[in-house]
């Protein structure tokens, strides 16, 4: 099985969910069963009890589950259903870490971050990938955020728990305009400083800026993030978000994608997707 962990960097509201979405659209696309997780690093057990002026509508699921909107973008880009095992929260991690503890079931350990909420957020993440070729996690909250650190540390540890070839790490910013029209990386660059404090180094790093990035910019960005030059990849804005999929197709973001999963023998050749 896949994973595509897709975390967010400079700012909230970025696009990281429709990027994140728009992969797992091009891979469905390919042929894979593709799900995705949508982790939300509060300690709200869920959303039904927040403020939608606030968060924006509660996405209610077959399930009943109350989820936060993103759910709603992958199940319409995925055309799958989710469940609400798919939305990860800090709440229902520690509840249930909790819940086990007073229930003895760690022997009298003392109860930790690392490894116990670590471990319960690994498990839900395989858990709701099973069955599927491929799942896409998206990590809420921007790097850096003290709420998104034990999530960061699981992806870690997760990824040397799996083989090389199983994990990609997608990371998504923003290059904004300076005053004189140029487009800037300074912002990206240093949030992939933040990334790779934690351990953490991008495979694949998205830009989202008013308009495709430009080639020295790619350049610029693949040198100070130490990344391939052919892993930057542009989001720039669209009038629909349906839209996205086919801006990053037409940038090749899914073949590299396949490329580093080791999927492309697998995936349906280009003129039947
Ligand atoms: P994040 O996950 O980073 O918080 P979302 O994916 O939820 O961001 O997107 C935030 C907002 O930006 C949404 O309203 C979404 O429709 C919009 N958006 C995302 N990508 C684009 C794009 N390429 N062009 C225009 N709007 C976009």
């Amino acid at each position: 099985r896949k994973f595509v962990f897709v975390t967010g960097g400079v700012m909230s509201g970025l696009g990281k969910g429709i990027t994140a979405a728009s992969t797992g659209r091009l891979l469905s696309n390919a042929g894979f069963d593709v799900t995705a997780v949508k982790i939300d690093p509060y300690l709200n057990v869920d959303a039904g009890t927040m403020n939608p002026y606030e968060h924006g509508e509660v996405y209610v699921l077959k399930d009943g589950g109350e989820v936060d909107l993103d759910l709603g973008n992958y199940e319409r880009f995925l055309g799958v259903d989710m469940t609400s095992d798919h939305n990860v929260t800090t709440g229902k991690t520690y509840q249930h870490v909790i819940e086990n503890e007073r229930a003895g079931d760690y022997l009298g350990k003392t109860v930790q971050i690392i490894p116990h909420v670590t471990d319960d957020i690994k498990r839900r993440i395989r858990e709701a990938a099973e069955g599927t070729d491929v799942c896409i996690v998206e990590i809420g909250g921007t790097v850096g955020d003290i709420e998104s650190m034990p999530f960061l540390e699981a992806l870690r540890q997760f990824s040397h728990e799996e083989e090389d070839d199983d994990v990609l790490f997608t990371h998504v910013t923003l290059v904004p305009y300076s005053k004189n029209g140029e487009q800037k990386t300074k912002p990206t660059q240093h949030s992939v400083k933040e990334l790779r404090s934690i351990g953490l180094q991008p495979d694949v790093l998205v830009g989202r800026c008013e308009d495709r990035l430009d080639p020295d910019v790619k350049e610029k960005i693949a040198l100070f993030c130490d990344v391939p030059t052919d892993a930057v990849f542009s989001n720039p804005d669209v009038e629909d978000v349906y839209h996205v999929p086919l801006m990053v197709e037409d940038e090749g973001l899914d073949e590299y994608v396949m490329d580093q999963l080791g999927l492309a023998d697998e995936a349906l050749p280009a003129a039947e997707r």
